[in-house]
């Protein structure tokens, strides 16, 4: 465990919400623990450590993240084990890409060390709402965003970073008709599709909303300068499996390099499955599934784990794939992840990150 040496000011809630929400009813991103943690960026230097209620905040209308979307975000998640303790996973892994974001948005770095202090902080001191029943979790959202009261075209010199909570129920994952986007783009070769940047999520609501209009859940991105090659799959990244093969995009700037894409890619290779990490055609995929060699295809990202894909649109045509209770790979997959992340099997990889 860390020592803690950040020297957090702790503000404790008088009245905790916790008695009054209702875990058996829990929509996603509503609900909100007690308390969050927050710190300031000024001078050059993170200070400024709090945990006080979660509340409103005040902030300046001149802020430069809301002109500019100098912001990015992170998605995390922390179980109850069966023995009762908790744990964060995989959050350095987080931590390194909120870097890559930062870096990219010419925002300040967050020492890895800070960042899991923080975490570990702000779960521990909300420890009664990470809800122990079998699919719930505790969501993470820690993010950082610009606050010079200025509107210059700049990077600003203050800077808040933020982490709330607050529990979640299991994610029904129904099965997804998608389509394959032909004419919007969500990252661009150059681009920062890669960070968690607040602004690729705005640019992605209108195709979303489209795709949905004509009967579809969600979309596939494809590369912006021929839509020839599949990218993700909304906000998740995704994977297909083809002749025995787990084949999922290459990681490039348009790209998120997800953390649930590693642990698949993890776990499938300790499986002795082989795994192509490479560009991958929307032809190939079209004729792989004609030819019936897909056994497997799904978005995998932390709200989700695996998202499965019972259908696929593409200029007009509707093509389906087997049977997602059928899958054998991405349903291993979600037993295996679920067994390490509640404490029920050993954590190989150790990816579990315990708190207190
Ligand atoms: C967050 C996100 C993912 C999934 O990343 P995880 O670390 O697995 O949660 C994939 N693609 C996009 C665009 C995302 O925003």
């Amino acid at each position: 465990m860390l020592t803690d040496t950040l020297n957090i000011a702790v503000t404790k809630t008088e009245e905790s919400r916790l008695a009054t929400t209702d875990f058996d009813n829990l929509p996603f991103g509503r609900t909100f623990s007690d308390h969050m943690f927050i710190a300031d960026y000024e001078g050059g230097e993170w200070k400024n450590f709090q945990i006080v209620p979660y509340g409103e905040i005040g902030l300046s209308p001149a802020i430069s993240a809301l002109h500019y979307g100098q912001a990015f975000f992170e998605g995390i998640k922390a179980y109850k084990h069966a023995d009762g303790r908790i744990a964060i996973f995989r959050p350095e892994k987080n931590a390194e890409r909120s870097n890559a974001s930062a870096e990219r948005l010419c925002m300040p770095q967050i020492p890895v060390e800070m960042y899991l202090q923080a975490l570990s902080a702000i779960v521990e001191i909300d420890k009664d709402w990470v809800p122990s029943k079998e699919g719930h979790s505790l969501y993470i959202r820690p993010f950082m965003f610009a606050t010079d009261p200025y509107l210059g075209v700049t990077p600003s010199e203050t800077y808040k970073f933020i982490i709330l909570t607050g529990p979640v129920g299991p994610y029904f994952s129904k099965n997804l008709k998608v389509k394959i986007e032909t004419s919007f783009s969500r990252a661009s070769d150059g681009g920062f599709g890669f960070a968690k940047a607040a602004g690729n999520y705005g640019g992605s609501m209108l195709p979303a909303r489209r795709a949905t209009e004509e009967g579809f859940d969600q979309l596939i991105w494809t590369d912006s300068r021929e839509h020839a090659y599949i990218e993700e799959l909304g906000a998740a990244n995704i994977m297909f499996m083809i002749d025995g093969k787990v084949i999922t995009p290459s990681t490039r700037d348009t790209i998120l390099k997800g953390v649930t894409r590693d642990t698949v890619l993890t776990l499938a290779k300790s499986w002795g499955i082989e795994v192509e990490e490479r560009r991958v055609s929307v032809a190939e995929i079209l004729s792989a599934i004609k030819e019936g060699r897909i056994t497997d295809a799904f978005g995998a990202g932390t709200a989700a784990t695996i998202a499965h894909i019972a259908e696929i649109g593409h200029e007009g045509e509707v093509y389906t794939l087997p049977d997602p209770a059928k899958r054998e790979f991405s349903n291993r997959v979600l037993q295996t992840l679920n067994a390490i992340r509640y404490g029920r099997a050993a954590d190989e990889f150790n990816w579990n990150y315990f708190v207190g």
